[in-house]
């Protein structure tokens, strides 16, 4: 077996950019860095930091890790930037594309790890650049897969992903390598804080309920999405993507424990599983030292304190949202690009208390029966397609809101 010293020395040291800097993925690859620095002596640099709002962090961040070119997503926190005068900071909407333009060089590790579609112009960016992606950001794929994928292949880069299950998926599809060999992919689930919810209550849920996830720790966005079952919804149009797989070939199980993360079963009925903590640093760290392992900094499982495993059917009556993935799969054209951004305004309304819970799910369902699907072509047809589906759910809260404010002062 080759030591761990020796693989150290096998390990690329990537240039690094890295997308959505200050949340829970963000933080997580730069303990990895320093992980890999620290304790093996592989020095990634970091040669671009990008982040949304949280200037400060941001710029401490810059400082930690000697980066000279940073972006901050909103105009609104400029004031809070703390950098030295040879930083360059990029600051609006378009920072991170800026930043893309700016630093990325061929074979830079561009790291994914914004949250929504916000990062999609960055990230074709640095594939056109023929920079490697480390991919968190699902919400890329799932809205813009059908231009990300060829853009990639085009440009021969490496895509590795980050998703936890998708990594899994990745490392189980080494040993079988060949496509056609699969005969499905099997995604695990959680289930998240409402698993076990009769219906009539998930759908009241309040904020503080449905961002108590039981087994991981992640951003707001994301752990919405886990509650509602949209996460999975949003990775099944992610691995339909990334492993070029057909819906009828991507199943969902509930695993609650989060420790097998995936599986893949073969066509000769043999079934491979990756298991881990759930960790993110797990698939982050590979993720960096792809296609070599070295010990990572989370804990190992611990197989004397592990009793069960459980596995049990997803209940679609009380979590259409996975239904709703699949059929995306097989509408095509801008379907995943709608049910995105839907998801994303109506997860926004529900954070900021303006709808209830199961409204969420009810108004990704109204957009895709309101709005057919166009062919995709370019970057614009998926930029006008989420416009037009924010547009449609936002007018139907606005709707709500108003009608239900007449029959306030009506009764
Ligand atoms: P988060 O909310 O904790 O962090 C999001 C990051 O994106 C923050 O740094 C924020 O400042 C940045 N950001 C937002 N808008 C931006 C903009 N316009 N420009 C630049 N930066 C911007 O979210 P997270 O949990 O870290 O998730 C990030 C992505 O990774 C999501 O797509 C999520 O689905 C995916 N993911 C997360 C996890 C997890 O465990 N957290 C697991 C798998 C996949
Ligand atoms: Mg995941």
């Amino acid at each position: 077996m080759t030591q761990d010293h020796s693989t150290s020395a096998k390990v690329t040291p990537h240039r690094v950019i890295l997308l959505g800097s200050t949340g829970s993925i963000g933080t997580n690859v730069l303990q990895c860095i320093e992980h890999l620095r620290d304790d093996h002596g592989i020095t990634m640099e970091v040669v671009g930091l990008a982040a949304g709002s949280r200037a400060a962090e941001l710029s401490q961040q810059a400082r930690a890790f000697n980066v000279n070119t940073i972006a901050l997503g909103s105009t609104d926190n400029r004031i809070d930037l703390d950098i030295p005068q040879t930083t360059t900071a990029f600051v609006g909407i378009d920072a991170a594309h800026q930043l893309i333009d700016t630093v990325a060089q061929p074979g830079d590790l561009v790291i994914a790890a914004m949250v929504g579609s916000a990062g999609l112009p960055a990230v074709i960016a640095a594939i056109d650049r023929k920079c490697d992606i480390a991919l968190a950001n699902k919400e890329t794929l799932v809205a813009a897969g059908a231009i990300v994928m060829p853009a990639a292949r085009h440009a021969n880069i490496t895509l590795l992903p980050i998703d936890s299950e998708h990594s899994a998926i990745f490392q189980c599809l080494l040993a079988g390598r060949c496509i056609d060999e699969v005969r499905r992919l099997v995604i695990t689930a959680s289930g998240g804080p409402f698993r076990t919810w009769p219906a009539q209550r998930v759908r009241s849920a309040t904020v503080a309920e449905a961002l108590n996830h039981p087994t991981w720790n992640m951003g707001p966005k994301i752990t919405i999405d886990s509650a509602s079952l949209m996460n999975k919804a949003l990775e099944i149009i992610e691995a339909h993507w990334l492993f070029d797989m057909p819906a009828d070939k991507i199943d969902v199980i509930v695993h609650p424990q989060s420790i097998v993360h995936s599986f893949v079963e073969f066509v000769d009925g043999s079934v491979m599983a990756q298991m881990g903590p759930p960790d993110m640093r797990g698939p982050i760290q590979y993720a960096l030292t792809y296609p070599h392992r070295l010990k990572g900094c989370s804990q190992t499982l611990n197989w004397g304190q592990l009793s069960e495993l459980n596995f049990e059917q997803l209940d679609h009556d009380r979590f259409p949202a996975v239904q709703l993935a699949l059929e995306c799969i097989k509408a095509g054209g801008t379907s995943g690009t709608i049910f995105n951004a839907a998801n994303e305004t109506a997860v926004a309304a529900f954070l900021d208390e303006q709808i209830r819970f199961g409204r969420i799910t009810e108004l990704v369902e109204a957009t895709l029966d309101s709005i057919a699907p166009t062919p995709v072509q370019s970057l614009p047809d998926i930029m006008a397609a989420d416009e037009t589906a924010r547009e449609f759910v936002t007018h139907q809260i606005s709707r709500q809101q108003s009608s239900a404010a007449t029959s306030a002062v009506t009764s």
